[in-house]
């Protein structure tokens, strides 16, 4: 492995709609040294700017059912408004920012997500990340920004998961670099009891998620997050860390929101031994 170090630094939407911890991030991110990668969100706003145009969000466990006129709205508030938004900040921070969807580059293909129990639309599952081209950006000091879209290789975009991209990106990035990923949004990190500002769970293993889970202690987008964060860290990221955005700049101290623990493969055996159970 001989390229140098890469940071993936996911941003949540509720953070794109809090100024002043926006700015801390957009700061702290644009200074943090090496290779670094931001993909962000946008759900909220684009459920907002869609009630004003009488487009209805409709959501399954934490994703979004994505019709003809969602995907309209997803592509124009996503990797229009947002990203050129957050491009324009870095930019002015010094950062040589790069906005981009998976269509760009070629560097998201993906998969139509077939009908199942859910037929969630027009929505993409990635299927390979253009290694080679991001290579390239990083090289020449560019720092992506990935909107959270992907297409399938015969013009068609897709919505896709943010959480999803970025786990990809890292995923397959970790083959040639140290990688690591951060999952930033507004609380300090999983919760035991997500009311609770005290309740932060420092580290967590697979096992431990599962029986969090199993006690209704995740839900909504969180769980989601907390898959595409584990199916990271067992492609080869070398660390995982679910955080506040405001905890971006101090990366190096020991707590810093929840950081996810590879299990032992006995943990591993029981983990899906529970889950089977309970599906
Ligand atoms: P993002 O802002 O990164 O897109 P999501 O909104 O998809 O994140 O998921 C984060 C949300 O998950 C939090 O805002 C919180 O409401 C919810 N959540 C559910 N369970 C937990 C938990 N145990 N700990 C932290 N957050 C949780």
């Amino acid at each position: 492995m001989s390229a140098s170090p890469l940071t993936v630094v996911k941003i949540g939407g509720a953070v794109l709609d809090r100024e002043s911890m926006l700015e801390g991030f957009l700061d702290d991110f644009a200074a943090l040294p090496g290779s670094k990668l931001l993909v962000h969100g946008g759900g909220a706003q684009a459920s907002r700017i869609g009630a004003r145009m009488g487009i209805e969000a409709r959501m399954h466990r934490g994703r979004r059912i994505t019709d003809a006129a969602t995907l309209e709205l997803v592509l124009m508030v996503y990797a229009g408004l947002i990203n050129k938004r957050l491009v324009a900040a870095l930019q002015s921070r010094a950062c040589n920012a790069l906005g981009l969807t998976g269509a760009d580059g070629n560097l998201i293909t993906a998969r139509r997500r077939q009908p199942a129990d859910v037929d969630f639309g027009l929505v993409g599952d990635p299927r390979e990340c253009n290694a080679a081209a991001l290579d390239a950006l990083l090289q020449a000091d560019m720092t992506p920004v990935l909107a959270p879209l992907t297409h399938d290789g015969a013009g068609a975009l897709l919505n896709t998961n943010a959480d999803t991209i970025a786990a990809e990106l890292a995923s397959t990035m970790a083959a040639t670099r140290p990688t690591r990923l951060y999952y930033c949004f507004e609380l300090p990190g999983v919760m035991a009891e997500p009311r609770q500002p005290d309740s932060l769970i420092a580290d967590l293993s697979e096992r431990d998620y599962h029986a969090l889970r199993a006690r209704g202690g995740i839900g909504g987008g969180m769980l989601p997050k907390l898959h595409n964060a584990f199916q990271a860290l067992k492609a080869g990221v070398k660390d995982v860390v679910i955080c506040c955005a405001d905890a971006i700049g101090s990366l190096d101290q020991d707590v810093v929101g929840t950081r996810l623990l590879r299990d032992t493969d006995s943990d591993c055996k029981q983990s899906a031994r529970e889950q089977d159970e309970q599906t």
